[in-house]
């Protein structure tokens, strides 16, 4: 089952997010949850800022690592959350960022003020960060504007282990909705957690897009058969039979199964 609804309760367009959302119930505003033992959820539309991705947080013992940042205006929230959910922030070491749109990226401006964790992200989207492009990044349709911001760790491969503390977070390469789009994978003692945010698309031109490439990437990911999805806006879905449900759904929706 889709486990939190993330209702478009929102007053202002957010193209990236899709109208058909589910609606399981609502988030208790501002409260982080945890989704298995070391990974939280701290950030998202009913959560901290309505334009923000979901934002999730992993617990690496001596360091923490987010994934990804929200759109901007939620980094208080945010990090307010970690401690909430028994982070400190001064171990937040790491910031992974799964590819270049404003609604997951535009809180670095924010948290490179109050603490300077490294920044990841894969070389399909490096550039498109580095020089703030207004139109990959989607800034424009959010009406955001973005900071050039260095990247300090550009993933280069298709299958990379990133250290977070004491924990091992897999990168994969998942090319489709952005050219350098990253899905992680964690082994965890609540199954094999699967962070592929905005697998679900869109898929547009100007973002780089390519629905062939993100077939494939989608099927590298059945073949993991995580046990837990946490999606960018959708949410998160357990067990690995909701998350097939899910990735196969939009693959048929594109024509590919
Ligand atoms: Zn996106
Ligand atoms: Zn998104």
């Amino acid at each position: 089952m889709a486990e939190l609804g993330i209702g478009l309760r929102v007053s202002t367009p957010l193209p990236l997010q899709r109208r058909e959302t589910r609606e399981a119930g609502p988030l208790s505003a501002g409260k982080p949850r945890a989704i298995v033992p070391g990974v939280f959820l701290v950030g998202g539309p009913e959560m901290t800022d309505p334009a923000d991705c979901l934002v999730y947080a992993v617990d690496g013992g001596s360091e923490i690592a987010l994934i990804d940042c929200g759109a901007g205006k939620s980094v208080a929230g945010i990090l307010g959350n970690l401690k909430r959910a028994g982070l400190d922030p001064a171990r937040l070491k790491t910031v992974i960022l799964t590819h270049c749109h404003v609604d997951h990226i535009g809180g670095l401006p924010g948290i490179l003020k109050l603490c300077s964790p490294r920044l990841v992200c894969h070389r399909g989207d490096a550039d498109a960060i580095e020089t703030a492009d207004d139109s990959r990044t989607a800034a424009s349709w959010y009406g955001l504007r973005l900071p050039p911001i260095r990247v300090d760790l550009v993933l280069e491969g298709e299958d990379e282990i990133l250290r977070v503390g004491e924990v091992d977070l897999r990168c994969v390469h998942t090319p489709g909705h952005t050219p350098g789009s990253i899905s992680l994978v964690l082994e965890t003692a609540g199954g094999r957690v699967l962070f592929g945010q905005d697998i679900h698309g869109p898929f547009l031109r100007e973002f780089g897009s390519d629905l062939e490439q993100w077939a494939g990437s989608m099927r590298r990911l059945l073949a993991l058969e995580p046990d837990v999805l946490c999606e960018g806006h959708f949410g998160v879905f357990r067990p690995w039979e909701e998350v097939r449900r899910f990735i196969m759904g939009h693959l048929r929706q594109h024509g590919f199964a």
